[in-house]
């Protein structure tokens, strides 16, 4: 690039120890609704990651001796410092990442301001367990301690979301941290930094390494002075990070993928139904781990259900991202779009029928965006539970929409793949509701709704979805290293 161009882009820094350090190298970051490069993102590697574990471990003893109290203050600032710009963070999560600025507006940078004040709160309540053995003339009492330097490493999808939901109970609980977030959406994460020094976040407590996973993140999962790994991302790079930190037995929270079914009977209420499902499948372009990518309807209301869902589908306008009449945003890269569309093409070779979307309708888009990574919200039917669009993790906006006759055969469908992260059912029959729940492997279930979280409790997914939780007493737990002290008296 030219001299006029390179400084036209945004160059990012590490934040190692309270202060903005420039990198030896940099990778381009794309603008998903241009395919420009706008921006320089630090290539960081062993020598970086070295340099920030320090800045963490040494600030450690410092801040795992404040009071929770004193924590949950700067939290708090942190918080209302986010949120006064969140204008410009949401700017920039839609710019960066694709998605569309009223979801950034309205689901991200806002959640990135309640994971703070979240923690800052509940890090003030949890209490310890304390037992009595009076034949014994003992008691047991259970001490928490702050565990040390916390590797924390996030997607693209959700970014400075999911990064906040590691940062704050990490720290609100006493550790220190290295962060790496997605190489693909790292500005915000970088913004965030600028305001640590104002909220009170004492240097070194927060450090920011970007760059790729295989450099910056394995030398982050391989550093033998980072007890403990936060990971959100795809089973396959959970599985290697798994092996890479087995020789350190770290304690691992991986959050991964999901294959998430809807379970729609004939007594659902469609009104409502129709409407969220169309929700859940396409929010966020279907890069959300808990969007729904199987719809399994009873047979008596399969084609009611499918023509109106197809109809509300349709009213979905995909386009500027910036735009914020527009409900799809771009997909996060030009390889991941080829990727999304290959599921749609091989649906169609195995004699799926698309519905509406991709390859379908025409996609009109502004001038300034026609070599962006867009793609129409795509319904399929007709499709075999053992295809890869029934299997595997599509995370676009790619939704599949199948008939089912019995409660049994449906429960047993819907377990039929690797994933259990999140699954929805729709009926308005009580007693089904529950049934149906306790039956499905799944770490959540929402029923007659979807994406209502409250903090306080447990997310996570069972079998390839995940291991551990996260959540209130979850993160607490997972942040914090437990003692079991015995008195005798
Ligand atoms: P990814 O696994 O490719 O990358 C996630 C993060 O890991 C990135 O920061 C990446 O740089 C890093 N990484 C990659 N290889 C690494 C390695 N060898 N060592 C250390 N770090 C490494 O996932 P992605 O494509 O960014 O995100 C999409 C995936 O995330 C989907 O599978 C989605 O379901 C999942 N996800 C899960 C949740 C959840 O809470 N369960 C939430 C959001 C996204």
């Amino acid at each position: 690039p030219t001299m006029a161009h390179s400084k036209a882009l945004l160059v990012l820094e590490n934040f190692i120890g309270g202060k903005f350090v420039p990198c030896s190298s940099y990778i381009d970051s794309y603008n998903p609704s241009t395919g420009d490069v706008y921006c320089r993102v630090p290539d960081s590697g062993k020598e970086e990651v070295e340099a920030a574990v320090k800045a963490a471990k040494d600030a450690f003893p410092f801040w795992s001796s404040k009071s929770p109290l004193e924590r949950s203050q700067i939290l708090n600032k942190l918080a209302d410092l986010i949120e006064h710009d969140l204008e410009a963070f949401a700017q920039a999560e839609s710019k960066d990442q694709g998605k569309t600025i009223t979801f950034a507006r309205t689901v991200d940078i806002p959640r990135a301001v309640h994971n703070f004040r979240f923690f800052a709160s509940s890090i003030l309540h949890h209490i310890t367990e304390c037992t009595e053995m009076p034949t014994m003339g003992c008691v047991h009492y259970t001490s928490r301690a702050s565990v040390g330097v916390a590797g924390l490493i996030s997607p693209w999808n959700l970014p400075l979301y999911l990064l906040t939901w590691k940062i704050a109970p990490a720290i609100a609980c006493g550790n220190t941290v290295v962060a790496k977030p997605s190489e693909m959406t790292s500005v915000t994460a970088w913004m965030m930094c600028k305001l640590l020094e104002k909220a009170g976040v004492p240097p070194g407590v927060v450090n920011v390494v970007f760059g790729t996973g295989a450099k910056a993140g394995e030398a982050l999962v391989c550093h033998p002075d980072v007890p403990l790994i936060s990971f959100t991302g795809s089973t396959l790079t959970a599985q290697r990070i798994t092996e890479k930190s087995a020789p350190h037995c770290k304690r691992l929270s991986l959050e991964l993928g999901g294959k998430n079914p809807a379970i729609i009977f004939d007594d659902a209420d469609l009104s409502q139904c129709i409407p969220t499902t169309v929700r859940s499948s396409f929010a966020n372009q279907g890069e959300i781990c808990l969007c729904t990518s199987r719809i399994f309807v009873q047979r008596g209301i399969y084609s009611q259900f499918l023509k109106r869902f197809v109809a509300e589908t349709k009213k979905w306008k995909t386009g500027n991202p910036s735009d914020p009449t527009i409900d799809v945003g771009a997909l996060i890269s030009k390889e991941h779009l080829e990727k999304v569309r290959n599921y749609v093409k091989k649906a169609q070779a195995e004699g799926a029928r698309v519905l509406c979307g991709e390859g379908v309708d025409p996609l009109a888009l502004p001038p300034g965006n026609q070599k962006g990574y867009f793609m129409l919200p795509t319904v399929i039917a007709e499709v075999k539970d053992e295809s890869c669009c029934m299997q595997e993790e599509i995370f676009g906006p790619v939704t599949c929409v199948v008939a089912f006759d019995t409660e049994e055969e449906v429960i047993r469908r819907a377990n039929g793949v690797k994933y259990g992260l999140a699954a929805t059912v729709w009926s308005s029959n009580v007693g089904r509701v529950h049934r149906v729940a306790h039956r499905l492997q799944s770490g959540l279930v929402w029923t007659n709704c979807w994406l209502v979280r409250d903090l306080n409790l447990p997310f996570g997914g069972m079998k390839a979805s995940g291991i551990g939780r996260e959540g209130a007493k979850d993160s607490y737990e997972f942040f914090t290293e437990v003692k079991t002290i015995t008195i005798k008296h």
